[in-house]
């Protein structure tokens, strides 16, 4: 089969809907936490397994031999090497033929605190010795353009990341690659940097909003501190605003930035340009 881990997330069901284009829902199974929020995959046909990754023994039932499986990395930062490394062992123990796995743009060059369990991660797979694919991700459209409520409030696209440039893709780009990678041959060990064909900067993104929303909206360069001050004030608990701050000096450092044409060659067509993901944020 072709397992897919995390699939109620937002990436994970845009795989799901790939895997359906092109393979029977008899062969797709989708891991999941909750039976109930998987209820319309498993209307399609698609098969389900009950697990957690942070509890080792739900994942037993998990794979089977001579699965192709997707981890998709979780969402809880910090505790996520040992999550993936139970859902590691899990795959090694039922002799899976194939482990992709959804890390970051720059794999083990990522120098920032948001990459820590994704190396983490990637070097527990490479341990494990099973045959591996690295789908290191760059940016999401998707996390800017899923944030407008506060850029649209004050007319302005706060952050502290300079003149920094961002190749991001949509998340059904990199989806498309994922699918790419479990339904086609030859992926095994390697090593895909996935990022957008066109690296952009905050100033050229706070101007297609102005277009797009006939208004003028101001991108607003703020020291970290006062990031950090801006992101807590909002709600957000301090070690993960400080996580995003950290992330907006690495895209200053152009971390970020790199378009090695990886994603567009593994889905057959350009990536998704950022205006059209704004438009569909805008459209709601
Ligand atoms: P989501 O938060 O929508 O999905 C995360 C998925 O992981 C969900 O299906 C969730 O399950 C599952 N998950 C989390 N914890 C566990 C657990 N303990 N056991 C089993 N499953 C778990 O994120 P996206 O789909 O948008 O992105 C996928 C991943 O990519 C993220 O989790 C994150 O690691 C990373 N990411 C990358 C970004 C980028 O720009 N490259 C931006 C944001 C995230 P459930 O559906 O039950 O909640």
């Amino acid at each position: 089969s072709i397992v897919v881990t995390g699939a109620t997330g937002h990436l994970g069901r845009h795989v799901i809907d790939g895997l359906l284009e092109k393979v029977p829902a008899s062969e797709i199974v989708a891991v999941v936490r909750s039976e109930e929020k998987a209820a319309d995959l498993a209307a399609r046909g698609v098969g389900l397994r009950v697990a957690d990754y942070s509890a080792p023994e739900t994942l037993k039932g998990a794979f089977a031999a001579g699965d192709r499986v997707l981890l998709i990395s979780g969402n809880a930062v910090g505790q996520r090497i040992p999550q993936h490394t139970a859902v590691i062992d899990a795959a090694k123990e039922a002799g899976v033929a194939q482990l992709a796995y959804t890390g970051v743009l720059g794999g083990p060059a990522a120098d920032f605190k948001l990459a820590d369990d994704h190396k983490g991660t990637e070097q527990a797979i490479l341990d494990s010795g099973l045959p591996y694919t690295f789908l290191r991700n760059g940016w999401y459209h998707e996390n800017y353009t899923e944030n407008l409520a506060p850029v649209l409030e004050h007319d302005a696209v706060v952050a502290s990341a300079g003149e920094g440039r961002i190749a991001s893709a949509s998340r059904a780009d990199y989806a498309a690659a994922a699918v790419a990678v479990l339904t086609g041959e030859g992926h095994e060990n390697q090593a895909y940097e996935l990022s957008g064909d066109t690296a952009w900067g905050l100033a050229e993104y706070a101007a297609e909003l102005s277009t797009q929303t006939g208004r003028e909206i101001a991108y607003n360069n703020v020291p970290g501190e006062v990031l950090q001050g801006i992101l807590t004030g909002a709600g957000l608990p301090e070690p993960f605003a400080a996580i995003l701050v950290d992330v907006d000096a690495a895209v200053e450092r152009g971390l970020l930035a790199g378009t090695s044409g990886d994603l567009s060659r593994l889905i057959g067509r350009p990536t998704t340009p950022l205006a059209e993901s704004i438009k569909a944020a805008l459209k709601g």
